[in-house]
Parts: structure tokens; C-alpha cells; sequence
């Protein structure tokens, strides 16, 4: 094979090592990500159910002092049944009488079932922080590890950085520049192997005069559907 192609192919493999390792790193990150993300949910909710009781709380105040009112109105009625003196006035006065201790009974009704609700928010709320509480233990645990494993990922990656730029002084700075554009576009695959006339990167045939061009090995040809650089390496024969 021409010797700047072997070159670029050695770079290659360097550089698809190094995504690998790119790409391990990212997979660590993003696993942690993801329970901090589901952290900052369970917070949210928190704050929802304290939101929620709060407002509930807030509600029975208020219903609690609209009782209070209405009773006071029942004693006063009350004291005041002493001064009437027609029936009529009297029954009119029970009557309104009535109508608020059955006014302050709903208030009394509302109260019982916003408490139970209040009661069992609470509950769930205290369920929430002790899960919230294991949660962040788990990811600080989690953290910690996630930091270690990069640690130890970027130390290898680090080798490799310096074995690319070894490689890479080897090379040309054109046809580097090429080589790194192609592989930012193509999918991280600039050079390529043809087998059998059939590009390996696009898998389209490579016209046969330029195939035979390659074959010949004296010059860099690129695929004419994909542009990526072609080589040739005779596929290994087969085991028997
Ligand atoms: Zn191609």
C-alpha cells in the first residue's frame, strides 16, 4: 500500500481508539446524568406537596375563622332570644340560629376532609424526602465512582493523545486537514478499504478504471460517492 496511506490508516485506528474512549467517557457521564436529573425531579415534587399543604393549610384557616364567626353569631342570637317577645320573632330567631350552626357544620365537614388529605400528603411527603434522602446518598456514591472511572479512562486516553500526535506529524498538514474534516463528516471513517470494486465506507462500486487505478497503489484516490479516501488490502484468504 502507498506509505501516506498506511500512515493515515495507523492514524485512523489511533483516532477510532480514541473515540471509543470518547465514548466511554460520555456513557459514564451520562448514567449520572440521568439520576441527577431523576433527583431534581423527586425534588420538584417536594416542593409541589409542601406547595400543596401549604394551600390546604391555608384553606382550613380560613374555614376555621369563618366558623369561629358563625359561632360567635349563634351566642349572640342566643343572648338575644331572652329579649324577644313575639313567637314570631322567636321562631325567626331560631331559625337564624339554625341555619348558622348548620353553616358552621359544612366549615366543620370541609375542615375533616382537607386535614385527612393534609394528613396523607404529609405522609407521602415524608415517604418522598427519606427516598430523596437515599437517592442523594446513592449519587454523591455514584459521583465519586463516575469521577474515578474518568480518572482512570482519561490517564489511557492521554497515551493514546500523545501516540496521535506522533502519528499524525507524519502526515502531510493538507492532507491531514482533509483526513479531519472527512472523518468529522463521515462518521468518523476517512480512509477505507475496497473490496471486490465496492467502497467500504459507502458501500457504492467505485468505477473500474479507478479501482484499477488503486490497485496500483501509487497515488490516493478518493470514493466518488462518498469522497472518503480508498485503499486497497486484498482480503485475508480464508481459514479452512
Ligand atoms: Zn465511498
Amino acid at each position: 500500500m502507498n506509505e501516506t496511506l498506511t500512515q493515515l490508516v495507523n492514524l485512523q485506528a489511533i483516532d477510532l481508539e480514541i473515540d471509543q474512549i470518547d465514548n466511554a467517557i460520555k456513557s459514564e457521564q451520562s448514567a449520572l446524568d440521568e439520576r441527577m436529573s431523576a433527583l431534581a425531579k423527586r425534588e420538584a415534587f417536594i416542593n409541589e406537596l409542601q406547595e400543596k399543604i401549604a394551600s390546604l393549610q391555608k384553606e382550613n384557616r380560613t374555614l376555621e375563622g369563618e366558623m369561629a364567626d358563625k359561632m360567635d353569631h349563634v351566642r349572640e342570637r342566643q343572648s338575644k332570644m331572652m329579649q324577644v317577645q313575639t313567637g314570631r320573632e322567636q321562631t325567626a330567631l331560631l331559625k337564624e340560629i339554625e341555619d348558622a350552626k348548620k353553616s358552621a357544620k359544612e366549615n366543620e365537614e370541609k375542615i375533616m376532609v382537607i386535614m385527612e388529605s393534609i394528613e396523607s400528603l404529609s405522609a407521602q411527603l415524608e415517604e418522598e424526602k427519606n427516598l430523596l434522602k437515599g437517592e442523594k446518598k446513592l449519587v454523591s456514591e455514584e459521583t465519586d465512582k463516575v469521577r474515578a472511572n474518568i480518572e482512570v479512562i482519561n490517564k489511557g486516553k492521554k497515551k493514546k493523545d500523545a501516540k496521535r500526535h506522533d502519528q499524525a506529524e507524519k502526515i502531510k498538514k493538507s492532507l491531514l486537514r482533509k483526513y479531519d474534516t472527512l472523518r468529522q463528516h463521515r462518521n468518523g471513517l476517512a480512509v477505507v478499504n475496497v473490496v471486490d470494486g465496492v467502497c467500504q465506507g459507502c458501500f457504492m462500486a467505485v468505477p473500474p478504471q479507478r479501482f484499477n487505478m488503486l490497485l496500483k497503489g501509487d497515488e490516493i484516490y478518493d470514493c466518488p460517492t462518498c469522497q472518503r479516501l480508498n485503499y486497497y488490502v486484498p482480503p485475508a484468504p480464508e481459514e479452512n
